[in-house]
């Protein structure tokens, strides 16, 4: 069975549509006729609805979110700050002044393990409220070691966190077709990839390179701007900038791996918070994932992997100079 992580449940919110060209993996809102990122503005206040699901209980998903936010909060190049206020009766979804996570009976989403809901201040993109809720149908872990045929509730709440905290999806993963028309993961890059790992795993509960560049961003340490760097050029086809070309960075001398879209019609991209460093920049076509859990309107993906002509150093407290990847149809 295929399962897809948290489709976002967008209130007042631009879907897949992720910020300009400075940001990636984001979430963004229009403001004053540009996208700013949406993120939190204050330690996110967070309540645990009191509603079990089967196979655990309104405590057990306590332990999960209290250990995933822990994971976030431990990045040492972000700022974030979670803060739990209590077990609550009031549900995810709900407009109610509460950040909520909780156990729903979804039987209608019967592929999506949960999914992340916003309220936005549009003036500023602050996060005003975020509402998350875990599928309930799933039979899902709680043991450390994870358990055969269930879902770990760690990975799934470190994912959802990503959402809200403002991550986007990550497309820095392999897929392949099942035989029930469905996909499995064969590799991942980043947890905050859409598809979730089989049952029975647990190597999501551990943050990658792309989503630490991804929160370092959102959120970033005081000594970020000067100690890490960023690379930023444009895809083009035919000439023409190539809008949602998945440009992919490769550290060979760490292995680091960081990735963001072209993310406007002159097809420019910018990945940053890179330690610094030569990357190797490969463009490729949005080809192994449902393009709507990245982009809200349809895409190009007609062209052929294709790499920039040179390596291209991320400069310590800086940006590399704009270089073009020139991609050509299949
Ligand atoms: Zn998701």
């Amino acid at each position: 069975m295929r399962q897809v992580i948290g489709r976002f449940v967008a209130i007042l919110l631009v879907a897949g549509a992720s910020s300009s060209v400075d940001a990636y993996l984001k979430l963004g809102t229009p403001v004053d006729g540009r996208v700013v990122d949406v993120t939190w503005r204050a330690p996110v206040r967070y309540f645990v609805s009191d509603a079990d699901a089967g196979s655990a209980s309104a405590n057990d998903l306590l332990g999960a979110v209290s250990r995933a936010s822990a994971t976030w909060q431990a990045v040492p190049s972000a700022t974030v700050r979670f803060e739990f206020q209590g077990i609550t009766a009031s549900v995810p979804g709900m407009v109610d002044g509460r950040t909520t996570l909780g156990f729903q009976d979804r039987p209608e989403l019967d592929r999506v393990l949960g999914a992340t809901s916003f309220l936005i201040d549009t003036t500023d993109g602050a996060i005003v409220e975020a509402d998350v809720f875990f599928n309930s149908r799933f039979a899902w872990s709680v043991s450390a070691a994870g358990t055969p045929g269930r879902v770990d509730l760690e990975s799934v709440a470190l994912h959802e966190l990503g959402h809200l905290l403002g991550l986007s999806h990550s497309a820095l993963g392999e897929t392949e077709l099942t035989g029930t028309g469905g996909r499995r993961v064969i590799a991942s890059g980043s947890v905050m990839f859409p598809i979730a790992m089989a049952a029975g795993t647990i190597a999501d509960r551990v943050l990658q390179t792309d989503d630490i560049a991804g929160i370092s961003d959102l959120y970033p340490a005081a000594d970020q701007l000067t100690t890490t760097g960023g690379i930023a050029g444009r895809v083009t086809k035919n000439g023409q900038g190539l809008l949602g070309a998945h440009v992919v960075a490769f550290n060979p001398e760490t292995g680091a791996v960081v990735a963001n879209f072209a993310l406007n019609a002159n097809g420019e991209f910018a990945i940053a918070r890179l330690e610094p460093g030569p990357y190797i920049l490969r463009a490729e076509p949005l080809d192994d994932a449902e393009v709507d859990s990245f982009f809200s309107s349809a895409i190009d993906v007609d062209f052929r992997v294709a790499y920039a002509s040179r390596m291209v150093v991320a400069p310590r407290g800086g940006a590399s100079a704009p270089i073009e990847i020139k991609v050509i149809a299949k």
